[in-house]
């Protein structure tokens, strides 16, 4: 697994992870790259340039990849000395002191929590409103892309016997239906907090039907820490994912690649056939030389067939593992 890109952290894992019939993802970062484009900026009061400068340098301090993108849109290294009193809500947004003038930037969310009428907005992607001074100044429309890889992985894990694949999201109904389905997702939810999270995989773990079948979720870490910890097999992301995800995580994708899922599944399958091979052929053999022993049939050299010859086949059978089809 580590030579695939898989980095287990105990056999425990890889026996939970033989046993996967569900696999839920979280969006931004797993199944899509996590690097938004401004696709519109739609504003009323201010510039267009002066939004997205409020926006950046509210958003100076957070490291969710909405706020590295809104950075890069605005092409400078934010003056942090020009923003304080910033506040990062987890699923909603931010809300930062920006040349002493009050910034929010957020979903409808966290503009309902402020009590700010918002204009809704007719684009496809995800928007980030903007207030400023509690007033409503616009907003910034933002656009992420799924990974080439993702239409595959799910479809792998298909076929690697996954039974239902969901994905959750703190993002918006519009956008997380489009992405899944383009991907082929089972199941989806949307708008849901970090802990609205933890809500859904609590209801997800209780709708096994039976205690044998496992659950694998998969993320970057960023707002998904507790999910990540309380499925039964959690998997970050290693290059995008926080440190807090490859932490709390049993299992880390070095390179992000979401069809290392399925693999991981497929060398776990394959680990434990031949762990189940090995026990009982050992045990056999045993016990055949142990009766032909009783019966007076064995001699000294089956004895030591049943002792090292079956220790060295079941080795040769363990090198298997080292080979999984692609
Ligand atoms: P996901 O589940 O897709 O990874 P998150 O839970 O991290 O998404 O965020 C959910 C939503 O909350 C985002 O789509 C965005 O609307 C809003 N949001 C979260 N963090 C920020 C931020 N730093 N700036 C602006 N909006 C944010
Ligand atoms: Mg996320």
């Amino acid at each position: 697994a580590s030579r695939a890109g898989v980095l287990v952290k105990g056999s425990n894992y890889l026996e939970a992870l033989s046993r996967v019939r569900t696999v839920v993802f979280d969006k931004t970062g797993t199944l899509t790259q996590g690097v938004f484009e401004v696709s519109a900026v739609h504003h009323n009061r201010l510039e267009e340039e002066k939004l997205v400068e409020y926006a950046a340098l509210a958003e100076s301090a957070s490291s969710h990849p909405i706020s590295k993108s809104l950075r890069r849109a605005y092409g400078r290294e934010p003056d942090r000395r020009r923003v304080d009193a910033i506040q990062e809500l987890s699923g909603l947004g931010v809300t930062a002191r920006v040349d002493g003038v009050e910034v929010a930037a957020g979903n409808d969310k966290l503009m309902d929590r402020l009590g700010i009428a918002y204009v809704p907005c007719h684009k496809a992607g995800t928007i980030i409103h903007m207030a400023v001074n509690g007033e409503y100044a616009g907003h910034i429309v933002i656009a992420d892309r799924i990974k080439p890889q993702s239409p595959e992985a799910i479809r792998a894990l298909k076929e690697a016997g996954v039974r239902t694949t969901v994905m959750l999201t703190g993002d918006a109904a519009r956008v997380a239906d489009q992405v899944a389905e383009e991907l082929g997702v089972d199941q989806t939810y949307s708008e849901l907090l970090p802990a609205g999270k933890v809500e859904q995989l609590e209801r997800l773990l209780a709708r096994r039907s039976s205690r044998k079948e496992t659950l694998a979720f998969v993320g970057d870490g960023i707002n998904d820490a507790p999910v990540l910890r309380r499925a039964d097999i959690g998997v970050a992301m290693g290059a995008l994912g926080s440190d807090a995800a490859i932490e709390a995580a049993d299992v880390v994708l070095m390179d992000d690649d979401p069809r290392k899922v399925a693999k991981a599944i497929r060398i776990a399958r394959k680990c434990m056939r031949i762990v189940y091979q090995n026990i009982s052929f050992a045990i056999g053999v045993k016990m055949l030389c142990l009766i032909l022993g009783a019966l007076g049939l064995a001699n000294m050299w089956l004895a030591i067939f049943a002792d090292v010859g079956v220790m060295i086949l079941a080795v040769l059978n363990a090198i298997r593992a080292l080979f999984v089809q692609k």
